[in-house]
């Protein structure tokens, strides 16, 4: 027992420290501070895919991941080149009106709705009806079907972005993925899909969804990738506006949005107008590539099983200004993901791991998941070696690390890895409270939960009604897929340092682990293993 007071204070101190906060053992923040600089610098025009400022960024991790002293992996060096169609909207030459009774009212582009051009759109003019489908899902799993009973062939269907309440959380965004819910539709005749924001989970405004629309699309050039082959017209339209959709149906798009703000069950009815669209598209094919490194295990057997960190290396590009500013630069989206798979790559580097890890930065992610789509499809490892993949997208450290957001919590043991690992560094976890915002598709992970490796991607977290909700909310509101979303944003390294001790502590657990990781036996997602 200590009885000298000065000693006591002293270890009461040192107590009340320890207590307050883990003290990080690899990273302070600067160093993931420092990548992101370079690769949200304005020299790298926003990583748009296929971009020269894309190559240039993903020079610089080449660069890095040589220096780590890491080993190539992709099918020339550390880069997986593939082919893409990027497709671009003419407005001057395209235009939609609405016909009720043989009349046309025109509708704005960009005001009312405008055109989605990861969709192959019909050359030329089309009309059809126009039929409300409600949350445009069908779940077998749940007995639950929106198109039941419609007569949606040759018509357009207009779905109201959402999903009932007693639908799981991922289960719920695993139907909302565009190409699962295509196959529905198509199935079922439909020539196209005119999607509505859910006002209660938009992230960004309609102002800034629509300014940015004549930015090219893409898609993977093969047609083995082609989930939305056949779909004519696609449509975003804004809720604000959505209620001359409804007129003279019966229903109020308002009564409707507020069912979907709580995710209760809608009505599906035809609607009394028809939809006539003209879209001219320029079609242009571009190249850009994966980088791809390997860290190789030190254990005879596990040596030959690998451990994926993605993170995608792609943004926006350089777009439509905004305060006069027109570079994207992507510092949170996606420059501090590079930055903390370098940041890995360079600490993992001196430690003994039995099983090999992949850094694998991808490509066209916000093109709608595309590097990672062909990464999962092909990748440079044997398929069946791929044992995890964490994923790691704008993880946002815009505030004190104390309860960890973890995508994929239940559906395999990754997520009880991940639970250890923070809660020995004192961060609580807490798995996705916001079922409408689908996160669980929204990033790269999914690609690789479709061909049934055990995935995970975590953020920083918080709880709902504390003031941190309000800053995530305005974040996303601001600077979400802005140009303000750059190196001049306050972030708290702290709080990234420390998510980065966590991430280092998972992965040395899952390479060191006896067994890979396993779905979890209620896992929807278990189906696609092989
Ligand atoms: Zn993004």
């Amino acid at each position: 027992m200590c009885k000298h007071p000065l000693a006591l204070l002293m270890l009461l101190q040192l107590a009340l420290i320890l207590h307050a906060q883990p003290v990080p053992k690899y990273f302070d923040g600067k160093t993931w501070w420092e990548h992101i600089k370079v690769v949200a610098d304005d020299r790298m025009e926003g990583r748009d895919t296929g971009s020269e400022g894309l190559r240039k960024a993903e020079a610089y991790v080449v660069e890095q991941l040589t220096k780590s002293g890491l080993q190539p992996v992709g099918t020339q060096g550390f880069y997986q080149p593939m082919k893409f169609i990027s497709r671009q909207i003419v407005e001057r030459d395209s235009s939609i009106a609405l016909l009720r009774n043989g009349i046309e009212e025109r509708l704005v582009l960009g005001d009312d709705a405008f055109f989605n051009t990861r969709v192959d759109l019909e050359p030329g003019i089309l009309t059809a009806p126009l039929v409300f489908a409600g949350y445009g899902l069908k779940i077998p799993e749940r007995n639950y079907d929106d198109l039941a009973g419609l007569d949606l062939r040759g018509k357009i269907a207009v779905i109201l972005v959402g999903s009932p309440g007693d639908i799981p959380t991922a289960l719920a965004a695993h139907y909302q993925w565009a190409g699962e819910r295509w196959k529905v539709f198509r199935a079922a005749g439909t020539i196209g899909i005119i999607t509505i924001p859910n006002p209660a989970s938009m992230d960004i405004p309609w102002g800034r969804m629509s300014l940015n629309r004549a930015h090219p699309q893409m898609d993977l050039a093969d047609p083995e990738f082609h989930e939305l082959a056949g779909q004519k017209v696609a449509l975003t339209f804004d809720p604000a506006r959505a209620e001359k959709l409804f007129t003279g149906s019966g229903h109020m798009f308002q009564e409707l949005a507020d069912l979907a703000r709580d995710r209760k069950p809608l009505p599906r009815f035809p609607l009394l107008v028809s939809l006539r669209s003209l879209a001219r598209v320029q079609t242009q094919p571009l190249d850009s590539d994966n980088v791809i490194a390997k860290l190789p295990g030190s254990d005879p057997q596990l040596k030959n099983e690998f451990v994926v960190l993605s993170a995608h290396i792609d943004h926006l590009g350089v777009g439509e200004p905004i305060n006069g500013d027109r570079v994207y630069n992507g510092a949170m989206d996606n420059g501090s993901g590079v930055a903390l798979v370098l940041d890995m790559a360079a600490s993992l580097q001196r430690e003994k791991l039995r099983r090999s890890i992949l850094f694998v930065f991808v490509t066209a992610e916000e093109k709608g998941l595309l590097g990672s789509k062909y990464f999962a499809a092909r990748p440079t490892v044997d398929p069946k070696s791929i044992v995890a993949d964490i994923n790691v997208d704008m993880f946002l450290p815009i505030v004190p690390l104390t309860v960890l957001k973890v995508k994929g919590l239940a559906e395999s043991d990754l997520g009880d890895a991940a639970t250890r690992a923070a809660e020995s560094l004192g961060v609580r976890v807490q798995p996705d409270l916001q079922p409408l915002r689908n996160s669980f598709i929204r990033s790269d992970q999914y690609n690789f939960v479709r061909h049934g490796i055990p995935s995970l991607n975590m953020e920083i977290g918080f709880d709902p009604g504390s003031p941190e909700q309000t800053i995530f909310k305005d974040w996303l509101t601001n600077h979400y897929h802005a140009p303000s979303d750059d190196i001049r944003q306050p972030v708290d390294l702290s709080a990234a340092a420390l998510y980065e001790e966590i991430m280092r502590k998972l992965l040395v657990s899952v390479a060191n682990a006896d067994a890979r990781p396993q779905w979890k036996a209620d896992s929807f997602f278990r189906r696609y293993a092989k």
